[in-house]
């Protein structure tokens, strides 16, 4: 029987808990929205072509130089031996290595990454509505999909400070069948900070934390459910009868990306072409060919300023001059042969856009994506007799299929700063390709289908957040209380320019029915 969504919410909304405000964070910028959308790193205005001479020249007489942080100088001595650095391995340095990485240590003790005191604010942190929204979602696949009576698993990836899963736990727990259907959470995380707070969070400060090949164990407050922490997705075991429901918000944007320019190479320049190169051996000769560049990390020459780096006016100058600049390599890289071919959509840009054409390509999001694809529907390596659980990935990016490019963007104090200043201390994130997402899930396994991505403000309104917030600003008790419930939740579906519901966009991974059932929030009705 089908019934519509409100209803459902309804009943749901009668077993929610009190409203409890999280004012702290209602002042604070998100990582991307409230007109933070101009001033992204352009290529175009800061790179410099990369000749190896001199590239290694300036590092060479860099010798005395002092570097913005220990992991500064720790890249400057890797690109001292290697030549310059594809962006993604700088990103991957910069946000979890283990000498100082923003999420893995760099930061001060007293401080985490979010809210007030941190360098953003995430939805979770705003409204506890969120994450409730989050839980309900899952019910209402998990009561369209058989209501399996246990195996579900509940994962979460990048999980900050735990707020979302908490969230959707409590949520969750107002649904005794459902709750104990759930075997295990699973929490992936690289942060050995946040690891903790989520663990204190999730299981209470004296919970003991156990060490196995796996990764963390603690037992949950919510139906002493174990949880475990692993630092990637791929040490969480797959088996055929299990009900995955996945989540996974602002995690994409923090994934390392490969960049990439479409440059047009005379004849007589033309280097011998790549296996998927269809130039045939005697248009070398004459006609020009378009071929990609990687842009390369290389340090700044020494001395240099924001003046002289001509560092956008969008981007903060309080922090030291970049230790690090984008450079194009003046020939094909690894990356640049196969990266910009692995794809239809990224094959097209040489006839649609042509020289010019700039790229982004993030291929741990391809690896999450299929993962998360293999969990739901099956694949030739771990084959599932029937497809089932869910997976709802959150984050910014562009919603109508276009590939992102000039996206990297580098975030401190809630400021927008250089990408390339003080690595370690600067979070850095991305737009997501979401039409990438889709893509990499469906080619992964026939088991599963995609649904949106669809606006945030869009997702969360048919989620009935208005309704739910309503009720939450009522029990508040006190009107100010009531006027920041309020204040949070519109925040989230903001669809002005820049605005939350509107930057952010939500996708699902279904487990495949031909397109005939929606889910919730993406046009659907709830099942029961
Ligand atoms: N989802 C949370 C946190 C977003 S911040 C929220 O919305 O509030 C990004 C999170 O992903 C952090 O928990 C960070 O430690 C984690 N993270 C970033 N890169 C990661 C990686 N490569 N592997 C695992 N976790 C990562």
């Amino acid at each position: 029987m089908k019934s519509a969504v409100p209803r459902a919410l309804r009943n749901a909304r009668r077993i929610f808990p009190r409203a409890s405000t999280r004012s702290s964070s209602l002042s604070s910028l998100p990582r991307l929205g409230n007109n933070r959308l101009s001033g992204t790193t352009t290529l175009t205005s800061q790179h410099r072509n990369f000749s190896a001479t001199t590239g290694l020249r300036d590092i060479d007489e860099d010798k005395d130089r002092k570097w913005s942080t220990p992991l500064a100088k720790q890249l400057a001595a890797a690109i001292e031996l290697t030549g310059p650095i594809p962006l993604a391995s700088f990103m991957r340095m910069c946000l979890t290595s283990d000498i100082g990485g923003y999420y893995t240590g760099a930061i001060e003790k007293d401080r985490d990454q979010f809210g007030l005191k941190g360098d953003f604010v995430t939805s979770p942190e705003i409204s506890q509505v969120f994450g409730e929204l989050i839980g309900v979602w899952f019910l209402t696949e998990w009561l369209a999909q058989e209501r399996q009576s246990r195996g579900v698993e509940l994962i979460e990836v990048g999980p900050g400070r735990g707020t979302l899963m908490n969230d959707v736990l409590r949520t969750i727990q107002s649904f005794p069948a459902m709750a104990n259907s759930i075997d295990a959470i699973y929490m992936v995380e690289a942060s050995p900070e946040l690891r903790m707070a989520q663990k204190n969070l999730l299981c209470g400060e004296d919970a003991p934390m156990t060490e196995s090949k796996v990764g963390y164990h603690s037992v949950c407050k919510y139906n002493a459910l174990p949880i475990v922490w692993t630092e990637t997705i791929k040490s969480i075991p797959i088996a055929p009868q299990k009900m995955p429901f996945i989540v996974a918000h602002e995690f994409f944007d923090a994934l390392p990306i490969h960049t990439f320019e479409l440059v047009s190479v005379p004849a007589s320049k033309s280097e011998a072409p790549s296996s998927t190169d269809n130039s045939s051996p005697s248009s070398k000769t004459t006609t020009p060919t378009l071929q990609w560049r990687e842009m390369l990390v290389s340090p700044t020459p020494p001395g240099s300023t924001h003046e002289s780096l001509k560092t956008p006016a969008t981007q903060s100058r309080e922090t030291p001059p970049p230790d690090f600049q984008l450079t194009r390599a003046t020939s094909s890289t690894r990356h640049s042969l196969y990266l910009p071919e692995s794809s239809p959509r990224f094959r097209a840009l040489k006839s649609t856009v042509g020289p010019g054409a700039l790229l982004e390509v993030c291929p741990d999001a391809s690896l999450y994506a299929s993962d998360f694809a293999a969990r739901i529907g099956g694949s030739p390596q771990h084959p599932k007799p029937k497809p089932s659980g869910a997976a709802l990935i959150l984050d910014y990016g562009p919603g109508d299929g276009t590939i992102p490019t000039n996206s990297l963007r580098g975030i401190r104090k809630h400021r927008r700063v250089s990408p390339f200043a003080e690595p370690g201390l600067t979070d850095l994130s991305v737009d997501v390709d979401f039409a990438g997402i889709a893509e990499s899930a469906t080619k992964a396994s026939e088991g599963v289908e995609v649904h949106g991505p669809v606006a945030q403000g869009d997702f969360l309104e048919l989620m009935g957040i208005r309704e739910r917030a309503e009720v939450l600003a009522k029990r508040a008790g006190e009107e100010e209380k009531g006027r920041a419930v309020e204040k949070a939740w519109r925040r989230l579906v903001d669809r002005g320019p820049g605005g939350m519901g509107k930057v952010y966009q939500a996708l699902a991974i279904l487990p495949e029915n031909g397109g005939r059932r929606r889910p919730v929030g993406f046009g659907g009705d709830v099942v029961q």
